[in-house]
């Protein structure tokens, strides 16, 4: 009887490991928890041949430090229930990557084995991986298996039976500069004795990297000797030590692919890897991005939108004539007949009025994000991210704000870095989400009607302010430290499946017409009778100016001067109605429009737009951030900041733009309101250079992020350059 043997599992997510596991063990599999954490926990027994081989599945993982929940697990346990072996196993056609954890592996000093696993991938792109020459470079033997196809699996327990109880301290070659050897050697001599011989390579580089979560007891004398050499190195270098030694395991992963792996064969490129050559090129990512959003939007809102306003338009116009004189009819009350034409019809129909070019931009989306297109746009932002310091997760939330704040603020829990975690809560909210659409798409179809430069414009300032306050809020104690690495996986194009697109336009559609339904119908109604009554409850009727609703706008109206609509009271009450829903702010305009004139110029509409972007979002998305920050301090403060970017920023389009097109068409002023948008025609619109303020914006703000960020020393992060296709 042979000794009873562990074998564990360790490789990147989605490397094959619960596949691997499930053919090496059948179904004799025990699935719990790791103790304290709800991290699964697999384990289970080697089937046919032997019985007393346990194979236990650890969570998949980029690295060994300490930042998710799934590398301490890993560590931990590999450092504490020293298993036999471990099956390292690795995505072979995302090799570099997965060999930055073999690398931190191999310090363990734990016998390791590499499955190199998707090896029928690897043929089918013409790919070779140079076995020997990978095994001689790491010291350490390599399998090839397709755990799919269950093939090269009995060599691979075959070799990691054999390699039980190897002695390893020799496979751990060297890769590390000199002097920094000398240090970690350094740090291995204070500790040897302390912590198991064999690991012992892993604890000094750990404290060499300052890693707060290894403990080895070390007396405070000791503990200054290691920040000695530590701050040694970190001088010499002008690097932290963390960043350091990641940039040398890199360098020593390049070497070794240059020998142990031929590229794949030019005219093997599958469709999807010649897409994305262009697609995710460093320079043409980002204008192709905002191309296809021109595209789209051009489509949408500016040309086919332009189109079916008019038909919804003379539909409620219908409805509003019909109900007016149905009213009018059966002898009701004047403010009842306000109510329903006014109020209810009108402040609904303003809104329903761009459900027909919505539905086609969540057709257009849908389509991109089907397409496997959207999985590229978060490949670029993350990649951008990082370069500015944020971490590259955060975009997955800031994706699925673009739909909605609320969702995309909940989807914040993955970020396990608690500072990151509430930079992105504070962040997410600048990216245009759905309920902002129909703001922008009625002020593009009054005052930009021939430029669908200004709906992807929204985008950019939205990523831009995003960027620039990753760059400044880093520097804040609150918010200091280096993102997490996060890599991402690009799935393969494919044709966009007509039921999945038509699905997803319909979820967004119908959530769109539901909210119009309830919020914002009581909503509408709320304006309606705070602008139909004065403060001593008198109908007012037409002479709006005596209402509620004017007096509440006239007391704030000053805040809003410097941005350039605080002129009259409607512009500055549509802002903060805004907070409700952001619908409600076209629903104002109409309710209000119905009675009196509201004057916009180009710029000060622009101003508005940017303002109600960036402003403090709306109640259920306030909500859903007290949630996650779980207490209102951050909340508040994340409300405050939010709203200072916004009125910065809204004033000084107003102060810029006012300056460059003084006495020029853009500052003409255009009527907006009366009955829905029926008294705008083609010929009112007077067509200023408008997207010259947005590109003179963005070029300031891209000015001033290359150079805040040359300034800022550029870090090397870990899996960046697994990343990069
Ligand atoms: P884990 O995240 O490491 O547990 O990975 P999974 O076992 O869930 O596998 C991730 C994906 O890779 C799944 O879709 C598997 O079907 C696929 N997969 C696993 N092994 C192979 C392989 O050898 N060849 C191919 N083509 N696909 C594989
Ligand atoms: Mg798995």
């Amino acid at each position: 009887m042979e000794k009873a043997v562990t074998i564990a599992l360790a490789g990147n997510p989605n490397s094959g490991k619960t596949t691997l596991f499930n053919e090496l063990t059948g179904s004799y599999q025990h699935v719990g928890n790791w103790p304290g954490v709800t991290v699964e926990k697999k384990e289970g027994k080697l089937k046919g041949r032997r019985k007393d081989v346990v194979i236990m599945d650890l969570p998949g993982i980029y690295s060994l430090s300490p930042y998710t929940l799934e590398e301490v697990i890993t560590r931990n346990y590999l450092l504490d229930e020293h298993p036999d072996v471990i099956i390292n196993i690795i995505d072979s056609t995302n090799l570099e990557r997965n060999l930055y954890l073999t690398l931190q592996l191999l310090e363990t000093g734990i016998p390791v084995v590499m499955a190199l696993n998707m090896t029928d991938l690897l043929k089918k792109r013409g790919e070779k991986i140079n076995t020997e020459k990978l095994s001689e470079n790491f010291g350490c033997p390599v399998v090839e298996i397709s755990a799919a196809h269950s093939t090269g699996l009995d060599e691979l327990i075959d070799t990691a039976l054999a390699a039980v109880g190897a002695d390893t301290r020799p496979q751990v070659k060297s890769y590390f500069s000199a002097d920094i050897m000398r240090s970690i050697k350094d740090i291995e001599d204070m500790v040897s004795g302390r912590v198991a011989d064999a690991s012992l390579r892993f604890y000094a580089i750990k404290l060499f990297e300052r890693d707060e979560k290894i403990n080895v007891n070390l007396s405070a004398a000791e503990q200054g000797t290691i920040d000695n050499l530590v701050s040694a190195c970190e001088e010499k270098y002008d690097d932290d030590t963390e960043s350091l030694i990641t940039g040398e395991r890199y360098d020593f992963i390049t070497d070794a692919m240059k020998t142990a792996y031929t590229k794949r064969n030019k005219a093997k490129l599958t469709m999807s890897d010649k897409i994305d050559r262009v697609v995710t090129n460093k320079w043409a990512a980002l204008p192709i991005f905002f191309g296809i959003m021109y595209v789209v939007y051009y489509v949408s809102i500016t040309t086919v939108g332009d189109w079916t306003i008019g038909y919804v338009e003379q539909f409620f116009g219908w409805i509003q004539e019909s109900a007016a004189a149905g009213l009018a009819a059966s002898g009701a009350a004047e403010w009842a007949q306000s109510l329903v034409v006014d109020g209810i019809i009108g402040g609904l129909g303003s809104i329903f009025v761009f459900v027909p070019q919505l539905m086609i931009l969540f057709l257009f989306l849908s389509l991109l994000e089907d397409s496997g297109y959207m999985a590229r746009v978060a490949f670029i932002m993350d990649r951008i991210f990082r370069k500015f310091g944020l971490s590259g997760k955060s975009f997955i939330p800031m994706l699925i704000g673009t739909g909605c704040s609320v969702p995309g603020i909940m989807a914040s829990r993955t970020i396990e870095n608690e500072k990151d975690r509430r930079m992105t809560i504070m962040l997410t909210p600048f990216i245009p989400c759905g309920a902002k659409l129909p703001v922008f798409a009625m002020f593009i179809a009054i005052f930009f009607s021939h430029q669908a430069w200004v709906g992807p414009s929204m985008y950019l300032i939205g990523i831009l302010m995003v960027i620039l306050s990753g760059i400044i809020l880093k520097r804040t104690k609150s918010f200091k430290g280096e993102p997490a690495p996060f890599v991402m996986e690009l799935p393969e194009y494919r044709a966009p499946r007509a039921k999945h697109v038509l699905m997803h336009m319909w979820e967004k559609g119908r959530s769109f017409i539901i909210r119009a339904g309830t919020i914002i119908f009581v909503a509408c109604t709320a304006i309606w009778f705070f602008q139909s009554f004065s403060p001593s409850m008198i109908y007012v009727g037409d002479d709006i100016d005596q209402s509620m609703l004017a007096m509440f706008g006239n007391a704030i109206k000053w805040i809003f001067v410097p941005l350039g609509f605080g002129e009259t009271w409607a512009a500055p009450v549509a802002a903060v109605t805004g907070l409700v829903a952001k619908e409600v702010v076209v629903a104002t305009f109409a309710t209000i429009g119905s009675v009196t004139t509201i004057m916009f110029s180009q710029v000060t509409a622009y101003a508005f737009m940017v303002f109600t972007l960036l402003a403090a979002p709306c109640f259920a998305a306030i909500g859903a951030m007290k949630r996650e920050f779980g207490n209102w301090k951050w909340t508040l403060y994340a409300i405050l900041y939010q709203t200072g970017v916004a009125y910065v920023l809204a004033m000084l389009v107003n102060l810029i733009g006012s300056a460059i097109f003084a006495n020029s068409p853009a500052t003409t002023q255009t009527a907006l309101g009366a009955g829905i948008l029926e008294d705008v025609s083609e010929g009112d619109v007077v067509n200023g250079d408008v997207v010259l303020i947005v590109f003179g914006i963005i070029l300031v703000a891209a000015v001033i992020i290359i150079l805040v960020n040359k300034a800022n020393q550029r870090k090397k992060y870990g899996s960046l350059k697994g990343t990069e296709v």
